[in-house]
């Protein structure tokens, strides 16, 4: 006997209609995405509590003829895709005739549409699937989406949504992605009466960033922008300084379409390597434009992921466009003010809702293959060659030597920096810690330790493998913890490359021949158990910056230290001069003030 059973039309659209429909929040997407891909150039969505009981989208886009509004609820009904061929180049946000069909079927919906030039519109009402009413009916032109109800008829989809807040405000989110990725068009979201956002549709990212993002967030992003082998990158990104607990800001467009990937939020967060804090995730608004045909849409029935004929390409587009823009940001970070001090310095704040008013973005041009930058630090180092490695002698480690890793690749490439003749002046030293410096009207204090450490590993990393040696006339006797004895062992050869010489001698002990350049023969077994301990509990891949960080850490003057002034003069020099803004962990190496802030301050200006 035969037992398989043919599920029945009904059954397999409330199959279908699961996989668009898996919250209100995707309803608010479905109908935006209908809306912005009728022309619409205003759109409003309206809802209540958690977005179940009641959605309104509106939009003035082309309207539907009678005909159409009927049919537009039919699985497979759209006018966007025709044949296979369509499918090569998705230019709409829609193109499977699936969201209306899907929404409809787990709830009651309302249609009122009317083309620009029809004298009347239609009304239709549909409740789980089937059309219950059809008129003509007067009505602006455009389209009015209502929906109700939401699962009534699924209760286990019922079950699992969440609170009316937690929808709502996944609603209200969805909106707004949907907003951010065409500022082109003007959208207002009201829930519960109330306005959630309104952007203005003047064509400008900014505008509708600070609209949906607010204003500290639009105003403290960078502008990023580049172009790679015909995949075309624009947006905001955020500074270093101001890292997020999670990636709930990451947002990525493709032609228009909010998508995620995992490997797009890669060439993001790995320009921002060793400049942004542990745990903290950076913001970004990119727009991605390509051509059509080389993006994939069709992936997923909620279309959020897309895949790319050439991967690496658009990998590459953003990671480059990212580190030009954090390379290009000039300005060291603002003195932090207190909010009275910092509205008193600003007092034409500009009001919510107006754009903020941003420097035109700054033009990048790429340079993939350039060679490092070169770097002199000006301070009177004289640097040894590294000896070659003693070829025969293998230390009886007791873990295996591993094989040494792949030559490092090229660090990013840095846009020429721009120079300001301006002379900067050494004001002094305070707390033998912070360097004041000035520099036309701008007075700069600076972290001497964090900027010293930076200046290091920059240089180490331009140089590649080619980090130079310094053999110790009187060699070193360290006991390592065994853990850590075992790591620097399996390491010996990466080690070697960074400069250090170790060797065991006897079963605990380990003579240090030499370190790297620069590093204070004091600290060296202090940034051996450092070393160690990243190399156990670190990603191997990232093991070498982590060493790099290491040893430009423990070559760096320290704070309470005594620093010669010409070492001060270079360190001021370089932050003037943009080129070193965050240490390596981090941190930011200057404050700026400038003339005309300390003049409010005391009241010289108004
Ligand atoms: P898709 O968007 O994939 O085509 P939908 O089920 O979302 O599928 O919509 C079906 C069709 O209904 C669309 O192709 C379009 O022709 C029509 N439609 C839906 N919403 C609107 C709207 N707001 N304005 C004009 N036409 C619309
Ligand atoms: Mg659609």
């Amino acid at each position: 006997m035969a037992v398989i059973n043919i599920l029945s039309p009904h059954v397999a659209d409330m199959i279908a209609a699961g996989e668009v429909v898996e919250r209100p929040g995707s309803v608010v997407k479905e109908l935006m995405e209908n809306a912005l891909d009728a022309g619409a150039k205003n759109v409003t969505v309206e809802l209540t509590g958690g977005g179940a009981t009641y959605i309104r989208v509106t939009d003035d886009g082309c309207g539907m003829a009678p005909d159409d509004a009927g049919n537009c609820f039919l699985r497979h009904a759209t006018s966007k895709l025709h044949d296979e061929r369509g499918l090569e180049a998705i230019e709409t946000m829609g193109f499977r005739g699936e969201a209306l069909a899907a929404i409809s079927a787990v709830s009651r919906v309302e249609l009122l549409t009317r083309r620009p030039d029809d004298s009347e519109g239609t009304y239709v009402s549909v409740t789980a699937g089937d059309i219950q009413d059809m008129h003509d009916a007067g009505c602006p032109r455009g389209t009015v989406f209502t929906v109700r109800d939401i699962f009534y008829n699924t209760p286990a989809r019922l079950k699992f949504m969440k609170s009316d807040r937690a929808e709502g405000s996944y609603c209200v989110q969805q909106a707004a992605r949907v907003a951010l990725g065409r500022p082109d068009v003007s959208v207002r979201c009201v829930k519960d009466g109330k306005e959630e956002f309104f952007t203005p549709g003047d064509g400008k990212a900014e505008s509708a960033l600070y609209a949906i993002l607010g204003r500290d967030t639009a105003l403290s992003m960078l502008p990023a922008e580049g172009e790679n082998e015909g995949v075309a990158v624009t947006g905001f990104i955020s500074s270093p300084a101001a890292g997020r607990g999670n990636r709930a800001t990451q947002f990525f467009f493709v032609n228009g379409r909010s998508i995620r990937s995992q490997s797009l939020q890669a060439a993001l967060e790995q320009a921002y390597k060793n400049t942004l804090m542990v745990g903290k995730f950076p913001a970004c608004v990119l727009y991605i434009t390509l051509s059509p045909g080389a993006v994939d849409v069709n992936v997923h029935p909620t279309k959020n992921e897309v895949k790319f004929s050439a991967e690496k390409r658009v990998f590459d587009a953003v990671h480059y466009s990212c580190v030009s823009a954090l390379q290009g940001e000039r300005d060291t970070l603002k003195m932090r003010l207190s909010p009275a001090t910092e509205k008193k310095l600003s007092p034409q704040a500009p009001p919510r809702q107006e754009a903020p008013k941003k420097e035109p973005p700054r033009q990048m041009t790429m340079e993939l293959h350039s060679p490092p930058p070169a770097y002199g630090t000006g301070a009177s180092v004289v640097y040894t060659p590294r000896p070659a490695p003693a070829p025969t002698r293998r230390p009886a480690w007791q873990a295996p030597v591993r094989k040494a890793p792949t030559p490092m690749p090229q660090p990013a490439p840095a846009p020429e920096p721009k120079t300001d003749d301006t002379p900067v002046r050494v004001a002094g030293e305070v707390l033998r810690t912070y360097i004041v410096a000035e520099q036309g009207d701008k007075i700069y204090l600076i972290d001497k330790h964090a900027a010293h450490e930076r200046m290091n590993f920059d240089a180490l990393k331009a140089r590649g493998r080619e980090i130079m040696s310094q053999a110790l006339i009187q060699p070193q006797t360290w006991r390592p913890g065994p853990e850590d004895r075992e790591a620097l062992g399996e390491n010996e050869a990466l080690l070697r490359e960074m400069g250090f010489e170790l060797e065991p001698y006897g079963d605990e002990d380990v003579v240090i021949r030499a370190v790297p350049e620069g590093m204070d023969p004091a600290q060296v077994t202090a940034a051996l158990e450092e070393i160690g301990e990243k190399l156990r509990t670190g990603a191997r891949d990232l093991a070498r910056d982590g060493i790099l960080q290491t040893i430009a850490c423990k070559a760096a003057v320290k704070a309470g230290w005594d620093t010669d002034p010409r070492e001060l003069q270079v360190l001021a020099e370089k932050v003037a001069s943009g080129e070193i803004k965050y240490c390596p962990h981090g941190r930011p190496v200057a404050v700026t003030l400038t003339k005309k802030e300390l003049d409010r301050q005391f009241g010289r200006i108004q």
